[in-house]
């Protein structure tokens, strides 16, 4: 059961709806929502007891929700969300766009991002990415430039007017990281690090929440309520690949996870193509099969000197892959009734 109150309700209104949810047995937890606090509870109680919680002073409304997600399923909210990242200017995902976002795994220097960046611009990607912390299954691999690395993506943020994303891995970085970038990525070893979670939850920043290697759909949306519980709507799900027997592939793309993580929420889900198959040759054939089966944007690794590169460089593509695809995906995209998302800075021009 999920209790909105009105914006307009008291705090007192808001303890008094909790008291009625206790004294029937439930556990409500307190929640946010846009400008609404929120009673969440894992049982649903009596219709006798909605309908008394539904008279109650300051109660807006009651949703029964069946399963186990809350805030993240269609019952609380039918429609799509469109997550704007990069504010005004920026780009919106979940709409009508298909937000291809792409950039090196890691951030390595100033000359190697200005490089990367000028290809990924010039073929019409709609955002950057880039890893300044990196989260190594080796202790002995490049870890990332840290700090370092967020200023210079900033910088190309700066040049270039393309939002950026990158990961953040302790919650003690998530100010740091969501004063300097425009999105918090957590990535597929983080995905049940609900202290990270409920810290950028609480970032006022979107979050693009990749799916655990090992996680289900419903752990996956689950970990995306911890974001949501914290008032944060602005949530995008990355399907990146999960473990499987096959070796071949560097995870396996779970495709289906897409249009079944579409039917069960509201929120935006998006296909990483370079780390779930980990071989160039397969990213421009996943991604046009992500775009047609519904997905909502591609995260794409580029390097224009993948040998060289410091992190992933095996699964990158290089500058003439990664505008031969933008050429291919750009009617796949148009067929299934979509344009490519280009930042509003930029689009007006
Ligand atoms: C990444 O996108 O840089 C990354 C580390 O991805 P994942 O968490 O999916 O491995
Ligand atoms: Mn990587």
């Amino acid at each position: 059961m999920i209790v909105v109150m009105s914006p307009q309700a008291t705090h007192e209104q808001t303890e008094l709806a909790s008291a009625l949810l206790r004294d029937n047995g439930l556990t409500p937890v307190p929640a946010k929502a846009a400008d609404s606090a929120l009673l969440i509870s894992e049982g649903t109680g009596t219709p006798e007891l909605t309908a008394s919680i539904e008279r109650s002073a300051g109660v807006e409304r009651v949703v029964l929700v069946s399963g186990a997600q809350r805030l993240t399923s269609r019952d609380f909210h039918p429609e799509n969300t469109q997550v704007t990242v990069g504010g005004r200017d920026g780009v919106t995902v979940g709409g009508t766009e298909f937000l291809v976002i792409a950039g090196p795994c890691a951030v390595e220097g100033p000359q190697q991002m200005t490089t990367v960046v000028d290809v990924v611009t010039a073929a019409r990607a709609g955002m950057l990415r880039g890893g300044a912390f990196k989260p190594r299954t080796s202790p002995y691999s490049f870890q990332g430039l840290g700090v370092a690395g967020l200023a210079l993506l900033a910088e190309q943020r700066g040049r270039t007017g393309l939002p950026v994303v990158t990961e953040v891995v302790a919650p003690a970085d998530v100010e740091r990281v969501a004063e300097e970038s425009d999105m918090l990525q957590i990535g597929t070893r983080n995905m049940q690090n609900f202290d990270l979670l409920r810290e950028a939850g609480a970032s006022g920043r979107p979050v693009l929440l990749k799916r655990g290697m090992a996680a289900t759909i419903e752990e996956w949306l689950l970990a995306a309520e911890y974001l949501m519980q914290m008032g944060n709507s602005d949530v995008v799900l990355c399907e990146r690949g999960i473990r499987s027997f096959e070796r071949s592939t560097r995870f396996t793309l779970d495709l289906s996870a897409v249009a079944e993580a579409k039917r069960r929420t509201h929120l935006p889900v998006i296909v990483d193509p370079s780390h779930s198959t980990g071989q160039p040759h397969l990213v421009g054939p996943m991604s046009l099969a992500a775009a047609a089966c519904g997905a909502d944007g591609l995260l794409i690794d580029v390097h224009t000197n993948a040998r060289g590169a410091l992190c992933d460089g095996a699964q990158a593509l290089d500058a003439a892959q990664f505008t031969d695809l933008m050429d291919r995906l750009e009617p796949v995209v148009e067929a299934v009734g979509r344009m490519l998302a280009q930042p509003r800075s930029l689009a007006q021009v």
